[in-house]
């Protein structure tokens, strides 16, 4: 039994604010510009005034916009600025969503329903009939998290030499039951935006739905764009995109738990609505998946854009994408490294250009040696950056340090053998990817488990020994099938 109680009688509450600050002691410190991910940060100012957005809604509840119909207005008007920036037209729909995943997850649900509406006959079979979506294998996870939970079969289309889905295989993956075909704006590993014309002109040829992931992409591109980079088209212009997600808690700078799930008509749409007409409590209506709407953050994503307007989004644009420049010719000049394709915004793939000179993983563990938090990314192994504001005064020390780590990984080829390195090289090496989900499993078990296991206090050693108890029953296995064949 765990040893936490709520206490009896309330605790002091400026004793309850120290130890907040103790346990985010460990946290990662976002803002000196080491973390590539996670946090999206525009200014202190900024901040400051989303803290005051949120908390002066911090009560309301979006789920009943009857009550709340200043909710309900934060809500429609930013559905309508953003459908504009998008280009959605008049008859263009959507709502507030609590995250990119929170959108992607409600766009499966409505387009499995959808598909099952226009195909009555087999409703009844639906058990052997799976709806199918076609997903560039650069698409977010959380595409196949809710194909999981919606019963959808992903079909995974491979990506080109250039990072973007490869639209011939996404054609001779459809077939009758293909519900829905996907492409990122853009992609999160690699920063590089899927052919959304060529998407769209099949879709429309085969007259299968088209979803945009603009999640991480959706309120920086219309910027870039606008700066007069060239962004091909991504948006409700392409005609046969029918809808589209995007996060303003990621580069549009809202509080977090703000994201919209976007289409191009009421047809689609209606199908991700749910009512209870029947319930003892009263009727109940919900358009997605949350019940309880937090009213901070529909109001602090309405005063996000309200505050930065256009020209603050595209100043900040401005400065990412000068940033990316001198980040992507600075890793691509470091003997050794390659940027992955060609980053149309600030997320940037790389990785070794020579295997053999240079393990991408031993860099990772270099560059996190030297204070830097590293994101790796597998299928190919590469590392990962997006970039902020706040790494306006860092990434020439970045590129310094990364320079200098290659030098010494290239003088130091026996480091593959150590840390991360060596784990993920083991990792690469296991065919059984069921035996790491299921080593991967027994990881969640105990960190949600009554003791709830800290992830960051598990020491290497431990990590590494899951990796050597997962290659020691591969090996095992290998030996058994070995046995099995030569007989
Ligand atoms: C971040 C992201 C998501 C998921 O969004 P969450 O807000 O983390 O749920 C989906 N797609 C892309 C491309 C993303 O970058």
């Amino acid at each position: 039994m765990s040893e936490y109680k709520i206490p009896e009688k309330g605790i002091d509450k400026a004793l309850l604010l120290e130890q907040l600050k103790t346990y985010g002691s460990d946290d990662k410190d976002w803002k000196n510009g080491k973390v590539w991910s996670l946090v999206y940060h525009l200014d202190d100012e900024h901040s400051d005034f989303m803290k005051t957005v949120y908390t002066s809604y911090f009560s309301e509840n979006g789920l009943n916009p009857v009550a709340f119909k200043s909710l309900k207005r934060f809500e429609h008007e930013t559905v309508r600025m953003t459908l504009n920036m998008l280009h959605g037209g008049p008859k263009s729909v959507g709502n507030m969503t609590s995250g990119g995943t929170g959108s992607i997850t409600i766009a499966i649900k409505c387009y499995r329903d959808y598909f099952l509406s226009k195909r009555k006959l087999i409703q009844g079979v639906y058990k052997f009939i799976q709806p199918e979506m076609i997903l560039p294998a650069s698409a977010h996870p959380a595409f196949r998290k809710a194909a999981q939970y919606f019963g959808v079969k992903v079909v995974e289309a491979p990506l080109d030499k250039n990072f973007r889905v490869d639209v011939k295989a996404v054609k001779r993956l459809i077939n009758l039951n293909t519900m829905l075909i996907v492409g990122s704006a853009p992609c999160y590993p690699y920063g590089v935006i899927d052919p959304i014309e060529d998407l769209g002109r099949l879709a429309k040829k085969k007259n299968i739905p088209l979803h945009v992931d603009a999640c991480v992409g959706g309120f920086i591109l219309p910027f870039v764009e606008a700066l007069g980079y060239p962004i091909p088209a991504f948006d409700f212009r392409v005609d046969g995109v029918t809808s589209m997600s995007a996060d303003i808690h990621k580069y549009g700078y809202a509080a977090k738990g703000a994201s919209l799930i976007l289409y191009r008509s009421m047809d689609i749409m209606k199908h991700q609505f749910f009512i209870d007409e029947s319930w003892c409590g009263g009727i109940y209506i919900s358009p997605s998946l949350q019940g309880t709407k937090p009213g901070g953050a529909i109001a602090s994503a309405w005063a996000a854009l309200k505050a930065i307007g256009r020209e603050g989004y595209m100043t900040n644009a401005k400065l990412l994408m000068e940033l990316t420049q001198s980040m992507v010719d600075g890793i691509n000049a470091i003997d050794g490294l390659e940027v992955m394709g060609h980053p149309e915004v600030c997320l940037i793939g790389f990785r070794s250009s020579d295997k053999r000179k240079v393990n991408i993983f031993v860099i990772g563990d270099l560059m996190e040696k030297k204070g830097w938090h590293i994101d790796r990314q597998q299928n190919p192994n590469s590392l990962h950056i997006s970039l902020n504001p706040t790494h306006e005064f860092a990434t020439e020390e970045y590129l310094k340090d990364l320079k200098d780590c290659v030098a010494y990984a290239k003088a130091h080829p026996e480091l593959k053998n150590e840390g991360d390195a060596a784990m993920y090289g083991m990792v690469a090496k296991i065919p059984l990817r069921g035996m790491i989900k299921k080593e991967l499993m027994s990881l969640m078990e105990e960190m949600y488990g009554p003791e709830g296991k800290m992830p960051d206090n598990e020491t290497q050693e431990e990590k590494n020994d899951i990796v050597s108890k997962l290659a020691k029953t591969y090996i095992e296995w290998a030996e058994k099938l070995e046995s099995i064949f030569s007989k």
